[in-house]
């Protein structure tokens, strides 16, 4: 499919959609996304379009019926070789993860408003931008003359876009790997001091798989007037939307900029390529139901502050910080003792994303990153700082996704058993399906490093240079 994008209602907030399509059939049958990777629920993006054609080489209008949602039949095709669809999306959602157009910048998450023909998710997608001489693109993948190609569908859905006279690109080097900084819109970040905390961070995260799976990796940051915070990752980039970018609170706000920052990165390897079995591939059409968002989402919350720590980015009171708001949020919300962290991240597709009925379920990433602790720490302890969770990432990285395999919840224990030289059937009875007693499991743990958790807050009772827990967090 040949797709045109135009920005003549930028004012009012619609991008113009054109698409060429090759016929060799009676019927085409074209499908939008319900959902977009990153985000467990379903976005009925489909109630954004308006003005759906269909036109035939000749210029007449082909009849066409909607037959779900967010899919449209075309029928009598078979008189062209060709045809083109056209319709408007209406792109007013300015933050990580959908789609904006005014009057300064166009930015779209294709998943949202591309379709592919039912059947052919695997031909190539080619989108050309039709914006002024000046727009610079910036996209994981290559742009020439202001067009880029995707060889699948998924490809494309996974591969959003910026284009803006008003672009900042910063771009340097990691061995084979080149790292690009996009900012869109205001800020007062030292790009300098960013450039060396990003490269301290990734070689840590790098460190542990051994290698970089992409040449190029894009951070696309949009930088927000209002207070903001939200990430989303692509196989070969991220976008980042953070406000308010003028703060006067700066260095908190640059502290959370690397937070999201090295979260989303870690996720380049943990769900952009080590996927749950029932991910791969992803099924656009209907929930993609899992119970391993502790995993997914558990182990990469864990892993994002993690990786600052370890690479001296963050200090250990900053690391302890952020740990403290998280364990805050573990003991307000009863939802522990009712609902476990798989059974929740199954329900994201009901309501993960909103505060939803008083202690009914947990969130995956901040139950699911104290689960990963404990299973580190379980390890750590176990192999005397021999092995850790860093292990069992760098074997499901090398041995599932390597192969084309999707793991399962069966396949994750027996790594953590290969490496905690224990059962974990407590672990997952209790922490992961069960009615966790997380508090008292740490509780238990962090002596054996030095640590202990007094008010709610993670505290070491030796200096940095003697804590083991801090030694063994760090030294890998
Ligand atoms: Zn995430």
């Amino acid at each position: 499919m040949k797709y045109q994008i135009s920005i003549n209602k930028a004012l009012e907030n619609f991008i113009e959609i054109e698409a060429k399509i090759n016929v060799n059939s009676t019927e085409i049958h074209l499908q939008l996304p319900a959902w977009r990777p990153g985000r467990y629920e379903l976005g009925n993006f489909a109630k954004n379009i308006r003005r759906f054609k269909a036109i035939a080489k000749n210029g007449e209008l082909l009849k066409h019926r909607k037959v779900t949602k967010d899919s449209w039949k075309i029928y009598n095709t078979s008189q062209n070789t060709e045809i083109t669809i056209c319709y408007e999306y209406y792109a007013n959602q300015l933050d990580a993860g959908a789609c904006f157009i005014n009057l300064e910048q166009i930015y779209v998450n294709p998943v949202h408003c591309f379709m592919y023909e039912v059947g052919k998710m695997d031909e190539t997608f080619k989108v050309t931008l039709n914006v002024p001489e000046n727009y610079i693109i910036a996209c994981q993948l290559p742009v020439i003359n202001k067009t880029f190609i995707a060889q699948n569908f998924d490809q494309l859905a996974d591969s959003p876009f910026i284009a803006s006279a008003t672009l900042q690109h910063k771009s340097f080097k990691f061995n084979e790997t080149t790292f690009h900084f996009w900012f869109q819109g205001k800020h007062v970040i030292d790009l300098k001091q960013l450039e060396l905390d990003t490269l301290a961070y990734a070689k840590t995260q790098i460190d542990i798989f051994k290698e970089m799976p992409c040449k190029n990796y894009h951070f696309l940051y949009q930088m927000l007037p209002n207070a903001f915070r939200h990430g989303v990752e692509h196989a070969d980039s991220t976008v980042i939307a953070m406000g308010q970018g003028t703060d006067s609170l700066y260095d908190d706000f640059y502290n959370d900029l690397l937070a999201i920052s090295s979260h989303e990165l870690f996720h380049l390897w943990n769900i952009k390529r080590i996927r749950p079995a029932e991910m791969l591939p992803y099924d656009f059409t209907k929930e993609n139901y899992s119970t391993l968002g502790y995993v997914y989402e558990g182990v990469t919350t864990y892993y994002g502050d993690l990786m600052l720590l370890r690479s001296g980015v963050w200090s250990w009171e900053q690391y302890a910080e952020s740990w403290n708001n998280d364990f805050q949020r573990h003991i307000t919300n009863l939802g522990n003792k009712n609902y476990s962290v798989a059974e929740s991240s199954f329900d994201t597709w009901l309501d993960g994303y909103v505060v939803g009925v008083p202690e009914r379920k947990v969130s995956i990433y901040i139950e699911g990153m104290l689960a990963a602790m404990l299973a580190d720490l379980i390890i750590i302890k176990n192999s005397n700082g021999v092995y850790s969770l860093d292990n069992v990432m760098f074997d499901l990285y090398h041995l599932f996704y390597k192969n084309n395999i999707g793991y399962t919840e069966n396949d994750y224990k027996m790594l953590l058993e290969k490496y905690g030289k224990e059962s974990f059937e407590h672990y997952f009875e209790d922490i992961i399906w069960g009615k966790n007693n997380l508090i008292a499991e740490l509780q238990n743990i962090l002596p054996y490093f030095d640590c202990y958790i007094r008010n709610n807050k993670l505290t070491k009772t030796l200096d940095s240079e003697n804590n083991l827990l801090f030694n063994f967090l760090l030294n890998r």
